[in-house]
């Protein structure tokens, strides 16, 4: 099963290789040799948009224009290899049109200048178009990834993502900060709906899946280059940055080699594979060293052992951070020295040229080798080439791109949030269980009801997301969108909690048969997305309790962050919905699986915790099931990974695995199984595959997710579902630090059936 064996990996990255041709290469290699120091620096160095526009930095003039002197000065002075973000906020697609075209025409000018055309290096635009692109009004946007993790459908997640690139291209901007990478282990971490949940196998296959699909066919069929309907990826925080001990974000990390190869690296690696063109460093520490300064991770590890050739660039202001926030390095310039022999290729300073100034005088003091800059000035370029920007610098000026923001467009994310969706209570025998008929009276309250920023999430259209005047009219909120499919009444209260608000809610609610509790998390992300504690706030306890002490059946639905606390009033809920952040198309997605139009098939990409202090993952080890009276029942998670619930009763049955043979000795195995729909509902399911070591050197894991597949289950019929085990599924990371195979026997888990396999010694 596993496509990641190293030596499929070897090959396809010597195919990748051979794509790129002797005078691409000699194009490169002709630019970086007439290059002077000062050009090399300005390759390396990102600036903020802010920095080349009208206004202060973060406090620009409305709307917002290139200031032409600054852009001179970045460009002539500086020559900036690359420039980033938005000035705080989305633009439309021509004003997106007028930034690129005006840093173009500025490297022209300068280009004309000069009598050596080869000297004419295009900036490099780069954005967070992470969930969609959400930094172009109107730009389509999905849900988070937690989300799309959720619909445990990775051709889903690879069309998302190629339309994001698609719609990122037709506002002029080659390179997307996305996707993350990170896996979402510690659940009170500010990103963990950015992340594809808890499980590096998870991760794995939607990161590759992400990768092509912003990328295109890279590597493989299109000669080395990025077309200009795709984007350059960059594979996110690289590595181990959603491990901090505290959840709180940018804070220290402590992980074992054993858990960084088996849990923060393999994300990495299936990207690297999958031709990611670029990574983006951890903001953070791992073991005391902050990764933007450790040697021992960005050359040995990324470069050496993972086989990377890309582009790394630094996060925001994280040379700077070495000195002010870290406390490694004494001065800026020792900080910019630490960085860039530490292996950063590209640093996104991101509000100033001390980064550039400081380098400089490194390399002519010596403290920094030439041969230094050339390698990763060598890279930046390459990157220029394969994304044609020598070439085709503004596809938007001649392309229209007339499928962006298209309804068809819409209508995938409509059908990834579908996907996402996860029914994770619904108690068919209690009144206002889900579905419910479209002639019901329903009472829509809670803070998300008729809002749509928690829908979106952070990065929608501004950084955290909260900032309400950039919501779309046009898109549906909970409310209006019931409100549009629902015969029987609709009603919204009760948005913010207080208490004459609530008493007076009590005797409007009267006639509705159901209540459905809308709770959104703030959104917010790294920073500002710190929490002290997974209860929901006060306002939302307050809701959900009025919800149900009306004595009416209530179905609550989560937008959320992260996994926040309801142990307290499932119970008492008919129905529970886990929405994530399902984006402005969410709330079609949303109706449609209340009144019955779809069938929910979202399965948990992560544990969902019962309490603060028991936050373990499904992949735990057997000594975290010792409960205080010495059984095994200390994990028990309000959900566990996988959960998620459907309309149709399905039943898995006729598990069965078969050794196949192989010409070349290897042991592999085939694993069929089948899923029964005993309802007159079409429904998808998820079938997840695990394996379970009885007996290992290093612990084993209760349980470790190896395959999964998704597929269509028709009504009152079976769907065949087969996967292929093979010894690399089955092997570890040993104490030596290597992958290693036992010989044992394994328990393999599939729904609520398991066989065995054995490797005899
Ligand atoms: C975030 C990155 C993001 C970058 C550029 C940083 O603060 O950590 O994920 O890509 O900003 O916006």
């Amino acid at each position: 099963m596993k496509k990641i064996l190293f030596f499929v990996n070897w090959i396809i990255s010597l195919g990748m290789n051979a794509q790129w041709s002797n005078s691409q290469e000699a194009k490169v290699q002709d630019i970086l040799s007439q290059m002077n120091i000062e050009e090399k620096v300005g390759q390396m160095t990102q600036i903020n948009l802010d920095v080349i526009c009208e206004g202060e930095i973060y406090k620009l003039v409305e709307p917002h224009h290139i200031d032409p002197d600054k852009l001179k000065e970045a460009i002539e002075k500086y020559h900036v290899g690359s420039i980033l973000n938005c000035g705080g906020h989305a633009y439309p697609i021509a004003q997106w049109h007028e930034i690129i075209s005006g840093i173009h025409q500025a490297t022209l000018a300068y280009q004309q200048k000069h009598t050596y055309e080869s000297k004419f290096v295009p900036v490099l635009y780069g954005i967070d178009a992470i969930h969609g692109a959400n930094y172009i009004m109107g730009g389509t946007l999905f849900p988070q990834q937690l989300g799309q993790a959720a619909t445990f459908n990775p051709a889903l997640v690879q069309e998302a993502a190629r339309i994001t690139a698609y719609e990122t291209r037709a506002a002029g901007i080659p390179w997307n900060f996305s996707p993350v990478l990170d896996v979402g282990r510690v659940p009170t971490w500010s990103r963990f709906f950015e992340t594809y949940g808890e499980d590096p196998y998870l991760c794995s296959v939607l990161g590759k899946s992400c990768i092509k699909g912003y990328q295109g066919m890279f590597g493989k069929d299109n000669n080395g280059e990025v077309d200009e309907f795709h984007v350059a990826a960059c594979m996110k925080h690289f590595l181990g940055y959603s491990g901090a001990r505290t959840g709180k974000d940018r804070t220290p990390a402590y992980i074992s080699d054993i858990q960084l190869k088996e849990i923060y690296r393999p994300s990495f690696q299936a990207a690297i594979d999958e031709g990611a063109l670029t990574v983006m460093i951890n903001s953070g520490e791992i073991n005391g060293i902050p990764v933007h300064a450790n040697p021992k991770i960005l050359i040995e590890l990324l470069r050496k052992e993972m086989g990377f050739q890309g582009m790394a660039v630094t996060d925001w202001e994280d040379v700077i951070k070495l000195v002010n926030i870290h406390h490694v390095a004494e001065n800026l310039k020792d900080a910019v020295a630490l960085a860039v022999n530490a292996g950063i290729d590209m640093c996104m300073v991101p509000n100033d040229y001390n980064f550039t100034n400081l380098l400089i005088e490194l390399v002519k003091e010596g403290r920094v080798s030439e041969a230094r800059l050339d390698e990763s000035v060598y890279r930046i370029l390459k990157l220029k080439v394969q994304l044609d920007l020598f070439d085709n610098p503004v596809p938007f000026e001649k392309n229209t791109y007339p499928e962006k923001m298209s309804e068809q467009f819409q209508q995938t994310a409509v059908k990834t949030a579908e996907e996402s969706i996860t029914l994770l209570e619904n108690k068919k025998d209690k009144k206002g269980s889900l579905p419910w008929n479209n002639n019901v009276n329903v009472c829509v309250v809670g803070n998300a009801a008729n809002q749509l920023i928690y829908q979106n999430g952070a990065w929608s259209r501004t950084w955290q997301g909260t900032d309400t005047i950039w919501n779309d009219p046009a898109r549906l909120t909970v409310f209006s969108a019931i409100k549009a499919q629902n015969k029987g009444e609709t009603i919204c209260l009760l948005n913010q909690w207080t208490e004459t608000a609530a008493k007076k809610a009590k005797r409007a609610v009267k006639k509705s048969d159901v209540i459905l509790v809308c709770l959104g998390e703030k959104p917010s992300t790294e920073k500002p997305g710190d929490i002290d504690d997974l209860n929901w706030d006060k306002n939302e306890r307050q809701t959900i309790k009025w919800a149900l002490s009306t004595g009416k059946p209530v179905v609550l639905v989560m937008f959320e962050n992260r996994p926040r606390l309801v142990n307290d009033w499932v119970d008492r809920c008919a129905a529970v919905v886990m929405a994530y952040q399902p984006g402005e198309w969410g709330n079609i997605a949303l109706t449609n699986i209340l009144f019955g139009k779809t069938n929910p098939s979202g399965k948990l990409p992560f544990t969902y915790p019962r309490y603060n202090q028991s936050l373990l993952t499904y992949d735990h080890k057997h000594s975290e099931e010792l409960d205080t009276n010495f059984g095994n029942r200390a994990y028990n998670p309000q959900w566990p990974f996988g959960h998620g619930l459907s309309y149709s009763d399905l039943t898995y049955q006729n598990l069965a695995i078969t050794e196949v043979k192989t010409a070349n000795g290897n042991r592999k195995w085939s694993v069929n199984v089948e899923v029964k729909n005993n309802s007159n509902l079409d429904a998808k399911e998820s079938v997840l595959v695990y394996k379970h070591d009885r007996v290992a050197s290093i612990t084993p894991h209760v349980k470790k997710l190896i395959d999964f597949d998704k597929e269509l289950v028709k009504a009152n019929s079976v769907a065949k579902y087969s996967f292929e085990i093979d010894e690399t599924d089955l092997m570890f990371v040993g104490a030596n630090g290597q992958m290693i195979l036992e010989p044992g026997v394994w328990d393999i888990y599939v729904g609520n059936l398991s066989s065995t396999i054995e490797i005899k010694p």
